[in-house]
């Protein structure tokens, strides 16, 4: 009994205990139910499923990239998260509308211009598909002033290009043989890279439906937008919208500033097509422009070609043809310029369709195989922003095994600027881009760079450009020298004799003033001048052995007369220079001697005379500038040539 009476004990506490422990497990059950559902509570928004954040890439290190073929675009999810991005560092938007008709441009980044917005908007549609004429409705002040601050910002009249159609069609300029002109069946897919760095919209715009209204499908790889690092507020998240409609155009976003050149070749790393065919934000194509360029380079990939390049004017974006024959050439000053010269068509008819070899290229619009641009060194990496990067890779590809040449039946028109819109952190910046190219091409002819650019050379003397790699470049690709270049390649380009006490700033002592040619007199007879000394170089001239005075960055003109008047021509292209050409200095009287007619240049400042008359006081202004007179010892027809930089140094 007693036994019994334990073992019911037992069995009761055991009983207790599995209760006990039953009771425990249901607890704990209920805790972490509810643990649970408060975390779920917590970490997940109600609404749709998103895309998992840790899916999205984290921004690359130098590009965002906005493609219409992202397939990103095709899974329509919001993109919450990545509005913390900043917006130049956004990555890709959704596609919503069809993409054959891409939105109209938002009117948000009307932003960019003072003032109301209804004015422009609705003119907009008046010169829809007109060609080339700023149409001026009654514009009152306000417009006016819109219109001034415009080209204040970008260089051009915005406020009139905002008014034509971002397709309008440029009318036929090509010569009636083009047109007759067949090209091969199997041209080579082009990308055409256009770098942009805060061009306003509607020439950005405008250039790339220009492309993709002219280009034929089947050559056109794809159209790469590359964005160096652009701050205006159009460029960021519309303009990506905008080109995720477009069928074949890319975005890539810059995180860095990377100037014209590098711009390019990050572009050209990243194109697809056999040719890149690099063109400038602000351009307008003809029809059939492609064509003819992709012909030129499958025949030999290491031919870089140009389109005629056509004017756009800055005002009234009117278009201009160029004249042909053009071509591209660069002076001592390393300026570029292109070169018209319609007598070489009339002695050769056939030249209408022909190609013809080119110095050098703008760089506005340029297609060049991709293989060949990366196997002659891209871009060089060392120049700054903007300015002479186009200059350097002519005498590149020329010297180191390539060609470039201007394509007449292709025709693409670049907007004139009437100032550069960029703010360079460096004054000098265009200095140093063009000691690169001096060092790296010009061997000993550099001097005579120095020489014409005194500020270049005072930078020089103080600091020396890293060109180690362009000229290990230059060893591997085995290039030629820049004699070469010139005897070959440039060969009517003037080579200055600069020699010593006979070049440099022609310095009257009678008015303590240098003798000058003003820019924009013309080619033809313009008179000489005496101005204040600039000690620049842009006043440098080179008496040669020849008698001639050579002017100018070309040295290509000469110091010639006009009645009494000392005036400057075009230097005659073949020897022995005509007499009236010829002139003589003495140096121990520093005249300079005509040598036709044996008399001596004097120098006359401007003078505004006050005379009075019975009409009132008047101010009579005589005419300054060089003249021939009796020679004399007369101070103002002493002269020296005051030499700014050693000729041995540079
Ligand atoms: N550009 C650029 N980065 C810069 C400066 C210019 O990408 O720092 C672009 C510019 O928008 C243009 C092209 O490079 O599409 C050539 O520049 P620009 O038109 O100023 O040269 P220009 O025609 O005056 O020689
Ligand atoms: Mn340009």
């Amino acid at each position: 009994m007693r036994l019994w009476g334990r073992a019911a004990a037992v069995r009761r506490r055991m009983l207790c205990l599995w209760l006990m422990l039953l009771g425990l497990a249901l607890v704990m059950l209920a805790l972490s139910d509810l643990l649970n559902r408060d975390r779920e509570n917590g970490y997940q928004n109600p609404g749709p499923p998103r895309r998992p954040l840790q899916r999205i890439p984290s921004p690359p290190e130098l590009e965002v990239i906005v493609d219409s073929r992202d397939p990103a675009l095709e899974l329509g999810v919001d993109l919450t998260p990545l509005k913390s991005l900043q917006e130049d560092q956004l990555l890709f938007v959704p596609s919503t509308q069809d993409t054959k008709n891409p939105p109209q441009r938002k009117q948000n980044y009307k932003v960019l211009l003072p003032g109301s917005v209804k004015d422009i908007t609705g003119a907009r549609s008046l010169t829809h598909g007109e060609m080339g004429r700023a149409v001026h409705l009654n514009l009152g002040g306000f417009q006016r002033d819109m219109e001034q601050t415009a080209v204040h910002k970008y260089g051009f009249n915005e406020v009139v290009s905002e008014r034509i159609s971002l397709h309008r069609k440029l009318p036929e300029a090509r010569h009636p043989e083009c047109l007759e002109e067949q090209y091969s069946e199997s041209l080579p897919s082009a990308s055409v890279v256009i770098c942009f760095h805060d061009e306003a919209w509607s020439t950005l715009l405008r250039t790339v439906h220009s492309v993709l209204d002219t280009a034929p499908k089947q050559y056109l790889q794809e159209v790469l937008l590359v964005d160096d690092l652009s701050q205006q507020g159009h460029l960021k998240t519309v303009l990506s919208e905008y080109v995720s409609h477009l069928d074949g155009v890319r975005l890539i976003r810059s995180t860095r500033r990377l100037g014209v050149g590098g711009c390019r070749t990050l572009g050209a790393a990243r194109a697809a097509g056999e040719v890149l065919v690099f063109m400038d934000s602000h351009c307008e194509c003809q029809k059939g422009w492609l064509e003819p360029l992709l012909e030129r380079v499958a025949q030999d990939r290491t031919k870089v070609v140009s389109p005629i390049m056509d004017v756009i004017d800055w005002q009234t974006f009117q278009y201009n043809a160029t004249q042909w024959p053009v071509r591209g050439v660069f002076d001592w000053r390393l300026d570029f310029h292109w070169e018209s010269n319609p007598q070489l068509q009339d002695k050769n008819p056939e030249m209408a369709v022909q190609p013809v070899q080119t110095p050098a290229l703008g760089g506005g619009v340029m297609a060049i195989d991709r293989h060949f641009f990366q196997s002659v060194g891209v871009y060089d990496p060392g120049m700054l922003l903007w300015g002479v990067e186009q200059i350097e890779l002519s005498i590149r590809v020329w010297s180191c095994g390539g060609s470039m040449e201007v394509v007449p039946c292709s025709r693409v028109a670049h907007l004139s600027r009437r100032h550069l819109p960029y703010h360079f952190p460096d004054q000098d910046l265009l200095q140093r881009n063009k000691i690169r190219v001096a060092d790296t091409w010009m061997d000993a002819y550099r001097k005579i760079f120095y020489r014409r650019d005194t500020l270049a050379h005072f930078i020089r003397q103080s600091e020396s450009p890293n060109i180690t790699e362009r000229l290990r470049l230059k060893r591997s690709l085995g290039c030629r020298n820049f004699h070469w270049f010139l005897s070959t390649v440039y060969p009517q380009l003037y080579i200055p004799q600069d020699r010593s006490s006979l070049s440099g700033e022609l310095y009257n002592v009678g008015t303590g003033s240098c003798a000058d040619y003003p820019s924009g007199q013309g080619l033809q007879g313009g008179a000489m001048s005496i101005t204040p000394c600039s000690g620049t170089g842009s006043q440098h001239c080179d008496l040669n052995s020849e008698g001639e005075v050579r002017w100018g960055p070309m040295g290509d003109l000469c110091l010639d007369i006009k009645g009494d008047r000392v005036v400057s021509s075009p230097c005659p292209a073949h020897r022995p220079t005509s007499s009236t050409l010829q002139w003589k200095f003495i140096k121990l009287s520093g005249q300079i001697v005509h040598q036709q007619s044996q008399l001596c240049v004097e120098a006359v400042k401007e003078r505004g005379l006050l005379q009075s008359s019975p009409q009132g006081i008047r101010m009579n202004l005589s005419k300054g500038g060089l003249f021939l007179r009796q020679c004399t010892h007369h101070p103002r027809q002493q002269w020296h040539f005051e030499q700014l930089v050693a000729p041995k140094g540079a």
